[in-house]
């Protein structure tokens, strides 16, 4: 388990000098550790050293994790496919959704917040590659999507989420980036503060245009294994 202390220590090095070589402050840009498929030990060791945001994929798997891990203080963030069947039990043990890819699902998760919980936070899934299987709103549809899932009473919209085709080299790896986030800078009208970009193996493109959260998981934790 201390690999995964050594790990989240080379990962975060690695954060901080893209900051510093692109310009951005130093610790603008959190780390979202990418649990899913990972035993509850193994996010217990990454809590011992210090890691406080978890990400999570498949509901029941996060719901079994959330209740062993009740006494810790772990922000969770849901960043899978959200069908609707599933929004009731999101809305209720999660902090943070960066999955939202439609008006029905934020819809659902603003009525079906718990009253006692402050609005849960959540980014809009933009699909920036035009890959058919991958889910998300188009950069065409986002601005619309915005406006109406910002009158919600329940959520609090923060940003946008992105998961680019793979590419290999580093400007073609900024480049969809680059796209959403100007045009989100370019509604003048909304403010958000959230731009989730990035995971293990373009991080440093995603910080230099603009992420503020990167959603990092085999580099911490190795390969995941699907059974
Ligand atoms: C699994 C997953 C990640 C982490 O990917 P790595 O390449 O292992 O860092 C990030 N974001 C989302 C939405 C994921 O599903």
């Amino acid at each position: 388990m201390n690999k995964i202390k050594q790990r989240l220590k080379k990962v975060k090095s690695l954060m901080r000098y893209a900051e510093s070589e692109t310009g951005r402050n130093k610790g603008s840009v959190q780390l979202l550790a990418v649990s899913k498929t990972k035993p509850t030990a193994v996010i217990a060791a990454a809590y011992q050293a210090g890691q406080r945001l978890f990400g999570e994929s498949y509901l029941q798997e996060a719901l079994a994790k959330q209740r062993a891990l009740a006494a810790y203080d772990i922000s969770w963030h849901f960043i899978g496919p959200i069908q609707s069947n599933k929004t009731k039990a999101i809305s209720a043990h999660f902090n943070w959704v960066h999955s939202v890819d439609r008006l029905k699902i934020a819809k659902r998760l603003s009525e079906q917040r718990p009253g006692h919980l402050p609005s849960l936070n959540i980014c809009l899934q933009v699909n920036i590659s035009d890959e058919a299987t991958k889910s998300g709103v188009t950069l065409e549809e986002l601005p619309s999507l915005i406006d109406q899932v910002g009158l919600l009473p329940n959520i609090c919209l923060r940003g946008v989420m992105a998961i680019p085709e793979p590419a290999t080299g580093f400007e073609s790896q900024c480049l969809p980036y680059r796209e959403l986030y100007q045009t989100v800078k370019k509604l003048k009208h909304v403010s958000l503060d959230t731009f989730s970009f990035g995971m293990s193996g373009d991080l440093e493109a995603a910080i230099a245009e603009g992420s503020t959260i990167v959603r990092v998981g085999s580099a911490l934790f190795g390969k995941r294994n699907y059974k």
